[in-house]
């Protein structure tokens, strides 16, 4: 068994399997640049968190002049012009009916702060409301309340006792639409919850699942017919994947609350925000202080994070932006058409710049051996490729080229032909190439 103690502990690695780390050196637009001299096409945005290409100029430059000019200060009773700046900038470019933008450090910590900001307005309105509905395979973080409301499996079974309970609903799969607004409306009346919390139009860790708008719309009506907090966890649909700037836009509804994170600095220093309406964050406005909105972080706020944030908002005001996603979109429907017609794949699969298809295999599952296999195989054909099981999918930044497009195809064609062979997913050893 190759062994690789190594004195960091990896994110989501089993160290025992993991042969070697690839060790990346430099980043520029869709390409990664390795130790051992190879160039790698990033076609899932470091976990899908780069918009716009690794080391983007503009954002570049913002970080290099907020970090000579104030690093860090303490956000509770401190302002900063670059947080000024990018909540002004966010509220415009949310749904209307938003007010308030509440600051943390990642994707995790937002979905914590919204479910904070639910159960601390029915407690501050006085109403006992304190039960989550979720909806069946999604990802909300690896935090304990983010756990909670996510999908339970074997990489949390561990955790099971720190978690709390939720109400689940199923996951909307097409023609079963209405089972799952069935069951949110039965949830709603029965149950009386505090909030539905769901991620709008795409279920990205647990499986790349899509869904369509109207059963989002649905999705909200029910919850605003029950006095339902909706809470839209788009930490990873924000920023264009889906097509739009929020995937919440294709279903014309505002969340009450909302939760950005991931592309909102380009995908280069961490950040989030937790976006409510007026009358959540009036819940806690109060001279009586036990009505305080109890939380935070140290890094609140971080004033090099938010001028990162304010130079990708920048970058999202020019309309060369919003055209790139469509002419993504476009490249990534042209390149997966041809895997619809081919029958060792099932479920290919589209919205926005996210495409995703299922390698039928009869290893399938999240922990089935077929996605480190098949993770491998891409890496040796430098490309940054994680598949979820079986499932593949392609998130590239939106400086990918038709050409990056053509690689990344040709490798995913490649793997199945190899796992059709009898040299299952061996793959030759990667060849520098010219970076
Ligand atoms: N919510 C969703 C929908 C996500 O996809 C993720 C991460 O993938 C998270 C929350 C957690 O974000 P982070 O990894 O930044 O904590």
């Amino acid at each position: 068994m190759p062994k690789n103690k190594s004195p960091i502990w990896h994110p989501f690695t089993q160290h025992a399997l993991q042969d070697e780390m690839t060790r990346v050196v430099r980043g520029n637009g869709a390409y990664l640049h390795t130790a051992d001299g190879r160039r790698i096409i990033d076609a899932i945005s470091s976990w899908w968190v780069v918009t716009h290409g690794h080391c983007h100029p503009h954002i570049v430059r913002a970080i290099q002049e907020q970090a000579g000019k104030l690093n860090q200060i303490i956000f509770a009773g401190h302002t900063h012009d670059p947080a000024e700046e990018v909540a002004a900038q966010l509220l415009k470019f949310a749904p209307p009916g938003l007010e308030h933008v509440f600051f943390s450090d990642s994707g995790s910590a937002s979905v914590e702060v919204a479910l904070k900001m639910a159960l601390g307005y029915w407690h501050n309105v006085g109403k006992q409301r304190i039960r989550i509905v979720v909806m069946q395979h999604s990802y909300h973080g690896d935090t304990i309340g983010g756990m909670s409301v996510g999908a339970r499996g074997v990489f949390n079974e561990a955790y099971g006792p720190l978690l709390f309970d939720v109400i689940s609903v199923p996951f909307p799969a097409t023609g079963r639409e209405q089972d799952t607004l069935d069951a949110l409306e039965l949830a709603c009346r029965n149950e009386i919850p505090a909030a539905f919390i769901a991620e709008p139009l795409i279920l990205g860790a647990g499986g790349m699942l899509m869904y369509p708008a109207w059963v989002l719309r649905e999705m909200k009506r029910i919850c605003e017919a029950s006095d339902v907090l909706f809470i839209a966890d788009e930490v990873m649909t924000g920023w264009g994947r889906t097509g739009t700037l929020f995937a919440c836009e294709q279903a014309n509804i505002t969340p009450d609350i909302v939760c950005y994170s991931k592309g909102i600095t380009g995908g280069t220093l961490p950040l989030a925000v937790t976006l409510c309406r007026a009358d959540i964050f009036d819940a806690h406005y109060s001279i009586d202080r036990t009505r305080t909105f109890f939380h935070s972080s140290s890094y609140t706020a971080n004033p090099v994070a938010c001028a990162a944030a304010k130079a990708n908002l920048d970058l999202w005001q020019d309309p060369n932006t919003r055209q790139r996603v469509a002419e993504i979109a476009v490249m990534q429907e042209k390149a997966i058409e041809p895997f619809r017609a081919d029958a060792r794949f099932g479920n290919v699969r589209r919205t926005g710049t996210i495409t995703a298809l299922d390698l039928k295999t009869s290893d399938s599952g999240y922990l089935a051996d077929i996605g480190p296999k098949l993770q491998a195989f891409f890496n040796n054909r430098n490309l940054l490729l994680r598949p979820l099981g079986n499932t593949i999918y392609v998130l590239p930044p939106y400086c990918a080229t038709a050409a990056d497009f053509d690689e990344i195809y040709a490798g995913i064609w490649d793997a199945a032909d190899a796992l059709a062979g009898r040299n299952a997913l061996r793959a030759e050893k990667p060849e520098a190439s010219v970076c």
